[in-house]
């Protein structure tokens, strides 16, 4: 089943146009959806979770009117928010067993057996009957992941679930997000770019509201080919370069400057040729060079 997202858009009271006219085709797998903060993210994930309306736009799941039909769309749906609170004194077993229930799954014995397996395919089996305040960043968003899971949702959708967590934590949550079911439709919303490189087949760049960019990963890095030139500076020429240069990002690399410029073909300078990576994809986008 595909997700269909079209003309959606909203304004919010104080006049902050968070999506304007915003269409996708998502098709199952996992789909990254990238942009700054302030970009329409979480908007656009909290409309699809059916927990704000939009001004005008419809969206569909298969054949389901998700704008219409909220409690359809609910039991199909797995959300970890971005801000996910959890019950500091309840155990993560107890907490899971809480939410199946409210998930419906009323039987008591498939109740215990859903919360062992989603316990043990987040690595939480072990820490189950601690309580959730002593748990690490990662730890609690594996257990959002766990509750996102309860009964077998066709919908997934998770909002920025790396910020926050240590290098190693985000290797771990990548492993697990990448075992979801190939058939389910996995949202992931994020501002950055490694985890959509890591994890999605397909993608789309959102910037002040609007989806800037729909593409695969690998051909959007092929639409920047022979266009992305390398260069070291020191700091003290940034400016000057800044000026004369389309700039897609500056880095520090050892004490001097790496910088990537956008050319259509070689600045000279001493610049050279470098292969196009999803980081300068996305920057090329948000700062309008590359237009599709
Ligand atoms: P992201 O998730 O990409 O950071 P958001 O959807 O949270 O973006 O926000 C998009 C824009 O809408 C931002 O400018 C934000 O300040 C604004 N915004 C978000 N929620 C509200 C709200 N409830 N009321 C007013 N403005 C909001």
């Amino acid at each position: 089943m595909n997700l269909s997202i079209s003309d959606l858009s909203k304004t919010y009271s104080n006049g902050v146009k968070a999506l304007q006219n915003v269409s996708l085709d998502i098709a199952p797998g996992m789909f990254g959806l990238l942009g700054p903060n302030g970009a329409g993210k979480s908007t656009l994930m909290r409309t699809i979770a059916t927990l704000q309306e939009p001004d005008a736009g419809s969206i569909s799941f298969g054949e389901m009117d998700v704008l219409k039909n909220k409690d359809g769309v609910r039991r199909l749906l797995g959300y970890l928010p971005q801000e996910f609170g959890t019950y500091p004194k309840v155990s993560a077993q107890d907490l899971l067993d809480h939410f199946a229930l409210l998930k419906g799954i009323t039987n008591r014995k498939q109740r215990s057996e859903t919360v062992a397996r989603l316990l043990k395919l987040t690595n939480l089996y072990d820490v189950r009957k601690k309580a959730l305040g002593g748990y690490s960043g990662g730890m609690k968003q594996r257990f959002g992941i766990a509750q996102a899971l309860l009964g077998d949702p066709q919908l997934i959708i998770v909002d920025e679930p790396t910020a926050g967590l240590d290098p190693e934590e985000r290797v771990r949550f990548h492993n697990l997000l990448s075992e979801i079911g190939e058939e389910v439709v996995v949202i992931l919303s994020t501002h950055i770019v490694s985890d959509v490189s890591d994890l999605c087949s397909s993608m789309a760049v959102i910037n002040k509201g609007k989806v800037v960019l729909e593409a695969k990963p690998l051909e959007a890095m092929k639409l920047l080919e022979g266009k992305v030139w390398r260069k070291l500076i020191e700091k003290s020429e940034l400016d000057d370069h800044a000026e004369r240069y389309q700039v897609i990002s500056t880095r520090l690399m050892t004490g001097r400057t790496q910088i990537h410029v956008y050319g259509e073909s070689n600045p000279g300078d001493g610049f050279e040729p470098h292969p196009p990576q999803l980081e300068d994809v996305y920057f090329a986008t948000i700062k309008g060079y590359l237009k599709v």
